[in-house]
């Protein structure tokens, strides 16, 4: 993984979240407050926009420039959990060495787990955590097993979607939704549904390279 990386993921990214923009947008606006795709298109703009700034850059100072950026450029709980995210992603150790699919494991496994604590949502919670916590435990599962890389990321992409899918007849406990009580079941949650995508398309584009 280097800077580079991240910025050409964040680009196919963007074009997988705009052709569902309209989707994400309803589903805010069914059960929250209708911002979350603005959010997530802010924050990938952003993020592509830091290319030359940031693409010759250590990954650990890459990281660190997009975390600030997410941090004070997005609203929302997203833009908080995600910024999170990079910033923790970023302290996870030895960064300046090559970075393996076991290493890129570990750093993705950090930053949900930062989300986590930062969040204080967990599983069952209708949350996007209904989906990276159980992404990130199968990460777990990959960074210490045989499985082939290919393999397990398509599992990933199913564990994605199985767990975003689950959100449609859960409660909300965190988050706006929460507010709503039984209204909010029958609505798939926003944040699910938008990392469940970004999952699906780093995994299909790891897959088929
Ligand atoms: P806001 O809810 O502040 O308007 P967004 O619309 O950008 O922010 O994001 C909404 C999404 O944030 C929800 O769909 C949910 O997935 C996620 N979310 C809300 N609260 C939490 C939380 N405490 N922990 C993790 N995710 C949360
Ligand atoms: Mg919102």
């Amino acid at each position: 993984m280097s800077v580079n990386f991240l910025i050409s993921q964040a680009k196919n990214i963007q074009i997988v979240i705009d052709e569902n923009a309209a989707e994400i947008e309803a589903l805010d606006q069914n059960i929250g407050d209708g911002d979350h795709i603005f959010n997530v298109q802010r924050g990938l703009k952003l993020v592509v926009e830091l290319e030359d700034d940031i693409k010759n850059l250590p990954l650990q100072k890459g990281l660190n420039m997009i975390a600030m950026k997410v941090l004070s450029g997005i609203g929302g709980s997203s833009g908080a959990l995600f910024g999170t995210f990079f910033m923790s992603m970023a302290k996870t150790p030895d960064l300046d060495k090559d970075i393996d699919f076991k290493k890129a494991c570990e750093m993705v496994i950090t930053g949900i787990n930062a989300m986590k604590e930062r969040g204080k949502a967990d599983v069952g919670e209708k949350t996007m955590m209904d989906v990276l916590i159980p992404v990130s435990e199968k990460l777990n599962e990959l960074k210490s097993g045989n499985t082939d890389m290919k393999e397990g990321l398509s599992e990933i992409t199913k564990i994605a979607e199985d767990r975003m899918l689950a959100t449609k007849d859960m409660l909300a406990t965190k988050g706006r939704a929460s507010f709503l009580g039984e209204r909010a079941k029958g609505h798939i949650d926003p944040g699910a549904r938008s990392s469940q995508l970004i999952i699906d398309t780093i995994c299909k584009s790891l897959i088929n390279k």
